[in-house]
């Protein structure tokens, strides 16, 4: 099936349900058992589809949501938690003890680089990072207690592509486990398992939710890696509540509409803004003159609606006045909703590998509002930009 009938397909069981479209919402702590055996058997199968045993471990509502997300980026069982943090740190904590290893991408999402640095610092788990262009010189990198290899494609803030294929290689040749944070492309544009992935987390908080409504997390592995990773979610039993998961679920059922209209309004902005003489360069893969257009026309099936602009040496309250003003771009953290945002960004304090340069920064997420409208708000930006010097 293709991804378009899996989005609107996968998870759903109306003879089950009496008919209705979608499935209900299952509120729960307590799941009841009738007798002994069975209250027996659900414990020794709980991790299987269909099997409940207490509501911090799911529900039908959360298998729905699940099996979409594994259909969706073509993972063998997926499972929801909290958060997207919540998911990157359940996933690297399913492979990492005291003495091991972990190699990040250097323009990994910045929490999950401090939880790296922070968290798994404090009980002996140390972390280096990797430019995000190096491809299979990561091997240089390897040592024999490196457990897991951290990537986001195309980064956090500054948009580098990465050859997932060429890294997970040398990964695997190691035998350490690839975990991408996918929640760029949405499950939808890059399919992670095919390129080598072993884990695949979204920050479903994004694309999946749509809506700016809801905070959630999505994981999906392999067949080999499931037991692991479900029993690292269980151990750090932070769930994703049932509302919150149907309304992810609804969300998922518009992710290619929605997603075709980001990524045409993005861009037509960053078109429009690469010929401008305020902007300095503009970071986006689906640009042909961007640095990693060439893998990502290999490896992506598209681009979602986020991306980068590096503006001319302006000063700071110079930035502050172009992004201050604007009528229909919000500034706020997150992105994937249906609204415009803007931002500022700084990501120099995050690079470690290799040091960042380029300022100011600001980054784009394109709504879907009616992009002339967008492209009228921008350019009225560009003048306070200007007129402030
Ligand atoms: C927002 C985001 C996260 C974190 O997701 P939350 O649901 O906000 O915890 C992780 N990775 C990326 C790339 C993100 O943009």
């Amino acid at each position: 099936m293709k991804r378009d009938t899996i989005i609107t397909t996968a998870g759903r069981e109306p003879d089950k349900n009496h008919g209705f479209v979608n499935p209900p919402v299952y509120h729960a702590s307590t799941i009841l058992h009738e007798t002994v055996a069975d209250l027996e058997w659900s414990r020794g199968h709980r991790w299987e589809p269909g099997v409940y045993t207490y509501g911090r471990h799911g529900s039908p509502t959360h298998a729905a949501l699940e099996e979409a997300m594994a259909a969706l980026e073509g993972g063998w069982r997926g499972m929801c938690v909290g958060s997207g943090l919540g998911a990157i740190q359940a996933a690297i904590l399913a492979f990492v003890a005291a003495g091991d290893h972990v190699l990040m991408v250097d323009s990994a999402y910045g929490p999950a680089r401090r939880f790296c640095d922070a968290f798994l610092g404090r009980f002996g788990v140390e972390t280096t990072y990797f430019d995000p262009r190096l491809g299979a010189g990561v091997a240089d990198l390897m040592r024999e207690t490196t457990k897991v290899v951290f990537v986001e494609s195309p980064g956090s803030l500054t948009f580098e592509i990465m050859d997932i294929p060429a890294v997970a290689a040398v990964a695997h040749d190691a035998g350490a486990a690839v975990i991408m944070d996918n929640t760029w492309s949405g499950g939808y544009f890059f399919q992670p398992f095919a390129h080598g992935v072993d884990v695949s987390v979204q920050a479903a908080t994004k694309y999946i939710v749509g809506h700016s409504d809801v905070m959630i997390g999505t994981i999906t592995t392999t067949e080999e890696h499931w037991r692991r990773v479900r029993q690292s979610v269980a151990d750090q039993a932070a769930p994703s509540g049932p509302d919150d998961v149907y309304l992810a679920l609804r969300g998922l059922r518009t992710l290619a509409v929605r997603l075709g209209r980001h990524q045409e309004t993005a861009l037509t902005l960053a078109q429009w803004l690469r010929d401008r003489p305020e902007v300095r360069r503009i970071m986006h893969p689906g640009l042909p003159e961007d640095p990693g257009h060439e893998i990502w026309r290999r490896d992506f099936s598209g681009s979602s609606g986020l991306f980068g602009v590096v503006l001319q040496d302006y000063s700071k309250p110079a930035v502050a006045a172009m992004l201050d003003g604007m009528k229909l771009f919000s500034m706020g953290a997150s992105w994937g909703g249906y609204e415009s945002l803007i931002l500022p960004t700084d990501p120099a304090p995050m690079r470690t590998a290799k040091a960042w340069n380029e300022a100011p920064t600001i980054r784009i997420h394109a709504g879907l509002e009616d992009p002339d409208d967008l492209l009228e708000d921008l350019e009225r930006g560009l003048e306070r930009l200007t007129a402030h010097g």
